[in-house]
């Protein structure tokens, strides 16, 4: 059994902790095309949050109190920028994390892709999943604000760390989206599953950017694979993070019946097949989805398992496309 994941970073690893622990015990391989619209060059170094969030998190090497980064963090590197007066000063930067920026920098300068580059580091991490990010090309998720008084468009790191998504909010452009390519592979693992799960990420800035690669949203929408998303929102909480600002900036309901809708059926033109809601969620309806409620707290390894097993299920109930 092949099985494909869709993922943004925290949230997305932490379904992925789940989602390997389900395919060691049907024997089923894992891919996950991870969101790149995060990734951005601070102090000369290209980071990619939500595929390290991935790789450190499957790695067993995440700080599981601060969500992002590694266990055991220090941070001299940070200090003496700050020291320096180097700017941006509201972006934290590990120096074990650094390292990890530090090689993949120098390997992308040398000329290798970024889906390359993230084989190499997984090498070390063995992440026991097949890490893709959803394209090589530069894809960045810029935010439109005003800000002293101005409207701009400031990179989406910043509207989440330096301002907590806390300013005039407009809408969210992935800049160089149009001419992006999958990144090798994704494509391909997309047409060979047997299924895709949309993991409980951030629809609007984790999984939308993944879906405006044009070619990964249509092997998406029009693949044999049924496609089953498991909702981020519990009740009308997004649990950590700030799933509801993003929502909210884009017109849609902090609920489990809007993500799903958001998404909507690969019947009409968007991408489910089935919708895996929290049980407190029960009455949630999508038109075009079939919806089932099981919990949805990612508690511990175990309970996530358990909410692939039953998004499997979903699966195997659903008619694809149809
Ligand atoms: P990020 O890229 O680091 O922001 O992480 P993701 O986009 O992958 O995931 C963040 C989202 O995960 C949050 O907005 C929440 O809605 C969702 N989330 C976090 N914990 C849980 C949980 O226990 N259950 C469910 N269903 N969703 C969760
Ligand atoms: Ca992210």
């Amino acid at each position: 059994m092949r099985i494909v994941v869709l993922s943004g970073g925290i949230g997305g690893a932490k379904f992925l902790v789940g989602v390997r622990a389900q395919a060691r015990a049907l024997g089923a391989e894992v891919t996950a095309v991870v969101n790149v619209g995060d990734d951005v060059r601070m102090h000369g170094l290209q980071i990619c949050p939500d595929l390290d969030s991935v790789m450190y998190t499957l790695g067993g090497a995440h700080d599981p109190g601060r969500g992002w980064g590694r266990v055991g963090e220090s941070w001299v590197v940070k200090e003496e920028l700050a020291a320096y007066g180097a700017e941006p000063s509201w972006f934290g930067l590990g120096d074990k994390d650094t390292a990890t920026h530090l090689v993949r920098t120098q390997m992308l300068a040398a000329g290798y892709p970024l889906s390359a580059v993230t084989a190499a580091l997984c090498a070390r991490w063995q992440p026991g999943i097949t890490m893709l990010p959803a394209t090589d090309d530069r894809l960045e998720t810029h935010v439109v604000v005003d800000v002293e008084g101005e409207r701009k468009a400031i990179h989406f790191q910043e509207w989440w760390v330096r301002y907590r998504g806390e300013v005039p909010t407009h809408r969210f452009v992935f800049v160089g989206a149009e001419a992006a390519k999958p990144a090798p592979g994704v494509v391909e693992a997309i047409a060979a599953a047997d299924v895709v799960l949309v993991a409980p990420s951030n629809p609007v800035v984790s999984i939308a950017p993944i879906l405006a690669v044009a070619d990964v949203r249509d092997a998406v929408a029009t693949g044999p694979a049924p496609v089953i998303g498991v909702s981020p929102i519990i009740g009308d909480s997004p649990i950590r993070g700030m799933a509801d600002k993003c929502l909210a900036t884009v017109d849609v309901a902090v609920t489990a019946a809007g993500v799903g809708a958001l998404y909507g059926p690969r019947s009409a033109g968007g991408i489910l097949d089935g919708w895996l809601v929290d049980s407190s969620d029960a009455a949630t309806e999508v038109p075009g989805v079939p919806t089932r409620a099981v919990p949805l707290w990612m508690s511990s390894e175990e309970a996530t398992a358990q909410m692939v097993k039953d998004a499997l299920s979903l699966a195997g109930a659903a008619s694809p496309g149809s």
